[in-house]
């Protein structure tokens, strides 16, 4: 898994180690394809008989947290693999409300802005992970052919 060699690769180049029950922790993120939440990590983990424990799961979280391999999105409760760590970067979130699908956004713009923003007041940021819901474009397109008059649909019957 690509996701995984790059992990492996961040960590060798910073010193830190991708312990195994980090590294399948990095995995049952990855192998979501919408956001998980931490016991269902732990369950995936556990799935056949497997006895790792709740803290465990939760600082291997802390650790691929602290070093960008994933993102926690609040709203959700739940944990994305990041889609380009190694990068300093302000995560930027699209959520889609029907499918609960996510996609990252990597906008530099919306670094800067952030950036210059804070600046302005001063105030040292730990984590920025800005969360926008709404429709995916496939939800958005079959929610607009379901809705009579609805958005998206714009021939005439
Ligand atoms: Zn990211
Ligand atoms: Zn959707």
């Amino acid at each position: 898994m690509a996701a995984l060699m790059k992990a492996e690769v961040l960590c060798r180049a910073t010193g830190k180690k991708l312990t195994n029950i980090r590294r399948k922790v990095l995995e049952a993120v990855w192998d979501s394809h919408a956001p998980i939440g931490a016991y269902d990590i732990l369950a995936k983990l556990n799935y056949g008989g497997g006895r790792t424990a709740p803290i465990m799961v939760y600082r291997a979280l802390d650790f691929l947290m602290v070093n960008g391999l994933v993102h926690r999105i609040a709203s959700l409760n739940a944990f994305v693999g990041c889609a380009h760590p190694g990068d300093e970067h302000a995560a930027g979130f699209l959520i889609c409300r029907e499918c609960g699908s996510t996609a990252e956004m990597d906008s530099e713009t919306l670094n800067e802005a952030l950036d210059t923003a804070v600046a302005a007041r001063g105030f040292v940021v730990d984590s920025q992970v800005v969360e926008l819901r709404g429709l995916c474009p496939h939800c958005n397109e079959v929610l607009g052919k379901l809705a009579p008059g609805g958005k998206g649909h714009t021939h005439a019957r």
